[in-house]
């Protein structure tokens, strides 16, 4: 909802000093990974860190049509859930035993088109455009705020019409809008303007 950034190094210190005997740590960069791999300074979060897994999903920054994304682990664990099929002489290791092709076609094709200089420009707009966000706010007297290498923008939540119109997703008494890469300077002016009515 926030848009927050997990410190994974202290979680680790935590457990370390819990003494946890087993542990196994996700990090759910479902949005924020394709977001902190083009950031500057950005927060780790990854194997170096001491994540056992990482994913991401396919139909947010990187813009895929169809659900998917990409889990990664440790070899270890991978071999948890492999099983060996016999007729096809294969070690399978997909959490659901079966695939679509068009899942990873989709992905692989969005990354040939943008290459990684592509979605450095664009997450590096999403950043621009979500502080944008907070300043225009701000300017008006909204008291709107965003984590660092955030592209999530909190503030108080607004009349239902405005929420209704621009489909912001509430809670309690904040809401947020997300600075994805078809949102434009011009649609937050639109947003604050309805905001300031
Ligand atoms: C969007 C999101 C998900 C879900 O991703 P899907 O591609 O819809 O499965 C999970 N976790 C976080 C943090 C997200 O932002």
């Amino acid at each position: 909802m926030k848009g927050a950034i997990d410190d994974v190094c202290r979680v680790r210190d935590i457990l370390g000093d819990l003494a946890a005997t087993t542990s196994y740590l996700h990090a759910d960069a479902a949005l924020g990974g394709m977001v902190l791999s083009f950031a500057d300074r950005p927060e780790p979060y990854g194997f170096d860190v001491g994540s056992d897994s990482v994913s991401i999903s396919d139909r947010k920054m990187i813009g895929s049509p169809l659900p998917g994304g990409v889990a990664l682990t440790r070899r270890e664990y991978a071999l948890c859930v492999a099983h060996s099929i016999e007729r096809v002489g294969v070690l399978d290791t997909t959490l659901t035993g079966s695939r679509k092709a068009l899942t990873p076609l989709t992905m692989s094709y969005a990354f040939e088109q943008r290459e990684l200089d592509g979605f450095r420009h664009v997450v590096n707009r999403c950043l621009e455009t979500a502080e944008y966000a907070v300043t225009r706010l701000n300017d008006g007297g909204i008291p709107a705020w965003r984590n660092r290498s955030s592209v999530t923008v909190v503030f108080p939540r607004p009349s239902a019409d405005v929420v209704r119109k621009w489909q912001l997703a509430p809670h309690g008494d904040i809401a947020h809008l997300i600075a994805m890469p078809h949102v434009t300077c011009e649609t937050i002016d639109a947003v604050v303007e309805d905001c300031l009515e």
